[in-house]
């Protein structure tokens, strides 16, 4: 078995290049700080990627969802369905909004959430849906958007994972009726904090433009280019400042110059694990379902999935238990070697707030507890070494030895 005890792998690294870095003195010197040039560079270059006709960008996805759900005029006594097993924000802006959060179930298969169970969640009050396209998984986007047409339901894509996702050949993020990406550094594109929000509807993206710009008729950018520009715009609402600053844009907009290396390196990655790992029973590895483009933000595994197969179809709460004790140990045992790990997420029905506002068991949401429980993403990045990727692959293959 492999020792490298100098070798240190986390769970992710930015991978900015020397030039990408140097893009964020651009705007520091010409003195446009906030929302100017940098930003509608970026915004267009996203576009241009994920065939959005509008890219708004903000200061990260969950103010994107907030934003989103705002603007389409989500309000107190409002519910919104939301797969248990996510990032806590998907839920929260629900909250910050007065709604109600509806848990969804999600197949373990792939981690999403589970359209099979979808319809029985709706009642009067439903008015969207929050469906997440976890670890760069598209979710069935063609049954949930069959669901939402039925019910008149709004479709909220967290994104947030979802650079480089496709879905019958077509980019997450205008499959709904906006779109949030964030680029967060555990995120394939980085701006340190920051997000975009994406839409093909014309009308919604300028409500969004208004909204992250306290509300104002027009930008700082289109006055400063326009025939007055001494004098301040109207506020037609009471909007938010989400503004991204140009610096963040500068360093968003020259990573997506190689958009599709980094794609194209992360995927070859994936295939690289997906291969050394074909054999091992007790390790289910990232779902590639045909139809879906895998943008892997990250790589997801379910620890002895057939135990907690087992465990989940006999309800035994016990077994699963141990294999999330096993699953803890050997992550501890991957960290000793040098080997950067993580639970692929959290389930948000779990955590204190929601278990309790909600009066929410652990085991209402099964397949959600048993990913919280059960899964392990190892280290993905672009710019990940062949000795490291090889480090890993030596690691995981000498568990059982
Ligand atoms: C990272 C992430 C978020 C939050 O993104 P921010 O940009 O940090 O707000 C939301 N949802 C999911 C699924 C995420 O992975």
């Amino acid at each position: 078995m492999s020792n490298h005890p100098s070798m240190n792998i986390p769970i992710a690294r930015t991978g900015l290049t020397e030039p990408e870095i140097q893009s964020v003195l651009e705007p520091l010197r010409s003195g446009w700080l906030v929302q100017g040039p940098k930003v509608r560079d970026f915004e267009q270059a996203w576009s241009a990627f994920t065939g959005a006709e509008h890219s708004i960008a903000v200061t990260s996805c969950t103010t994107g969802l907030h934003l989103s759900l705002a603007a389409l005029g989500f309000g107190p006594g409002d519910e919104a369905i939301v797969p248990a097993f996510t990032w806590i924000s998907t839920a929260n802006v629900v909250e910050h909004l007065g709604g109600s959060v509806v848990f969804a179930d999600i197949d373990l298969a792939t981690f999403n959430i589970d359209p099979a169970g979808l319809e029985e969640l709706i009642t009067p009050s439903t008015k969207a849906i929050l469906p997440v396209h976890l670890f760069g998984l598209a979710a069935d986007m063609e049954a949930i958007n069959a669901v939402a047409r039925r019910h008149g339901l709004w479709v909220v894509e967290d994104a947030a994972c979802g650079f480089g996702s496709t879905f019958k050949g077509s980019h997450v993020g205008s499959l709904g009726n906006t779109g949030c990406f964030s680029f967060h550094p555990r995120k394939a594109i980085t701006t340190g904090e920051g997000g975009m929000i994406t839409t093909n509807d014309a009308q919604l993206a300028e409500r969004l433009r208004r909204l992250r710009d306290h509300g104002a008729a027009m930008s700082d950018l289109q006055r400063h280019l326009g025939p007055r520009p001494y004098l301040l715009a109207d506020h037609p609402e009471a909007g938010y400042n989400q503004r991204m600053t140009d610096l963040q844009a500068a360093l968003g907009a020259s990573q997506m110059q190689r958009a599709d290396a980094i794609v194209a390196e992360r995927r070859h990655l994936a295939a690289t694990y997906d291969t050394a790992f074909a054999d091992l029973d007790w390790l289910q590895t990232p779902a590639a379902p045909a139809g879906y483009g895998h943008g892997f933000q990250s790589y997801p595994c379910l620890f002895e999935p057939i135990q907690v197969h087992q465990a989940l179809k006999t309800g035994n709460q016990q077994q699963l238990n141990a294999v999330h004790e096993r699953r803890n140990a050997w992550m501890e045992e991957l960290q000793q070697q040098g080997v950067s790990t993580r639970p692929a997420t959290h389930a948000v029905h779990m955590l204190s707030y929601y278990r309790k506002k909600y009066e929410l068991k652990a085991e209402q949401f099964p397949a959600a507890q048993a990913a919280n429980d059960c899964s392990i993403s190892l280290p993905l990045f672009h710019g990940m070494l062949a000795d490291e990727q090889k480090h890993v692959i030596d690691v995981v293959l000498s568990r059982l030895l």
